[in-house]
C-alpha cells in the first residue's frame, strides 16, 4: 500500500495537541473506511507529548507519516510542509483540534470528483469561539475580498481538498509569508464551496492570539492587495491639497489680514501631517519587511525528523 500512490493525503498541523491527537485520529480513520489514504501529521514545534503520540501512531500504521519541525514555524508552514510531502491524487488540509470535522472529508472528495480541483469548506456557523473572534474574522474576510484583485472566498479557513494539479502549483510558490487560502484562490482552476458547521475544539485552547491573528491578517492583505499603498498615496494627495490651501490662506492673512500668533492651527497641522506621514511610512515598512524576508530566501521551515521518505 505504501509504495502505491494513495488517493488522499490528509495533512494535519499539530501544535501542542496532545489532548486531541488520539481522538482526531480515530475520527479520521473511521471517516475513511474504504479509501486509500495517507495521513501526514506535521508537528510544529510542540512542547507537549504530541510528537511521541504521532510517532506511536506511525509505528502501528504505515499509512501514518509525521514530519517534526525543529521549532514552531506556524500553521501555514506546517500545511505547506504537508503539501510538499503529499503523494496522493488529492490533498486535504484539516486542523488537528477537531474543529474541522473529519466526517466531512468523504463529501469534500465526492464533490471534488464531480470535477472541481478545489473544494473549500465554508463555515455556516462557528461554535466555541468568542464573539470578538467571530466578528473580527467576519469583517476581515469581507474587507479582504473587497480589496484584493482575486476574490478570496469569505468565511473559509484552510479546511479543504485540493487536486494534485493545484498542489503542484502551490508547492512551487516560494513566498515566505504564506496565506494559503489566498494563494489557492489566486491559482484558479474550478473551485467550489461546501458548507459546514465549525465545531468546538475537542480540548486545549486556540494557538492564535489577537496579535498573531493581526500578523496573519496583514500577510493576507499585503500578499494579495496593494490597496494600503494606494490609500497612503491618496491621503498624501489629499493632505497636500489641504496644505496648499492653508498656505494660500496664511499668505492672505499675512498681507491682508492680521497675523495673530496662530498656535492652535500650527499645532493641529503639524500633528496631522506627522500622523499621515508616519502612516505612509508604516505601510511601506509592512511591504518592505516582507520583500526583505523574501530576498533572504531562507527555507520556510526546517525538518528535524520525519518518516516520510522512508519507503521511497
Ligand atoms: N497550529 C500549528 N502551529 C501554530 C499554531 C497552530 O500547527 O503555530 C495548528 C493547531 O495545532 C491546530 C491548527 O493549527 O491544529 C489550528 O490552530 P488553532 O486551533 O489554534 O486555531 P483556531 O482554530 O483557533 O483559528
Ligand atoms: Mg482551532
Amino acid at each position: 500500500m505504501s509504495s502505491q500512490k494513495p488517493l488522499l493525503s490528509i495533512v494535519v498541523p499539530v501544535y501542542n495537541e496532545e489532548g486531541n491527537i488520539e481522538a482526531l485520529h480515530s475520527r479520521l480513520t473511521a471517516a475513511l473506511p474504504h479509501l486509500p489514504y495517507e495521513i501526514i501529521y506535521v508537528n510544529d514545534g510542540s512542547q507537549d507529548r504530541s510528537l511521541a503520540l504521532l510517532v506511536q501512531l506511525s509505528q502501528s500504521d504505515s499509512r501514518v507519516k509525521y514530519i517534526d519541525f525543529s521549532r514552531n514555524f506556524g500553521h501555514q508552514m506546517a500545511l505547506s510542509a504537508g503539501a510538499q510531502a503529499s503523494r496522493g491524487e488529492y490533498t486535504v488540509f484539516i486542523d488537528g483540534d477537531g474543529q474541522d470535522p473529519p466526517e466531512l472529508i468523504p463529501e469534500l472528495l465526492a464533490k471534488a470528483q464531480e470535477g472541481y480541483e478545489v473544494v473549500y469548506a465554508q463555515r455556516k456557523s462557528r461554535a466555541g469561539e468568542t464573539w470578538l473572534k467571530r466578528y473580527t474574522a467576519k469583517q476581515f474576510y469581507r474587507l479582504l475580498s473587497r480589496i484584493t484583485q482575486v476574490p478570496i472566498p469569505v468565511d473559509t479557513g484552510d479546511f479543504r481538498i485540493i487536486h494534485q494539479k493545484v498542489r503542484d502549483v502551490l508547492n512551487s510558490m516560494p513566498e515566505q509569508h504564506k496565506y494559503l487560502r489566498g494563494q489557492i484562490a489566486w491559482i484558479g482552476f474550478q473551485q467550489t464551496a461546501l458548507e459546514y458547521d465549525r465545531q468546538e475544539r475537542m480540548s486545549g485552547h486556540t494557538k492564535f492570539s489577537y496579535r498573531r491573528m493581526l500578523r496573519f491578517a496583514l500577510d493576507g492583505i499585503s500578499g494579495f492587495s496593494t490597496w494600503p499603498l494606494k490609500v497612503a498615496t491618496l491621503s498624501g494627495f489629499l493632505v497636500s491639497g489641504i496644505a496648499f490651501m492653508l498656505i494660500l490662506y496664511s499668505l492672505y492673512q499675512k498681507f491682508f489680514g492680521n497675523t495673530e500668533p496662530g498656535w492652535t492651527s500650527l499645532h493641529i497641522s503639524v500633528l496631522f501631517l506627522g500622523g499621515i506621514q508616519l502612516l505612509g511610512i508604516g505601510i511601506l515598512g509592512e511591504y518592505l519587511g516582507r520583500v526583505s524576508d523574501n530576498v533572504k530566501n531562507r527555507p520556510g521551515y526546517i525538518v528535524r525528523d520525519s518518516n516520510v521518505s522512508d519507503e521511497e
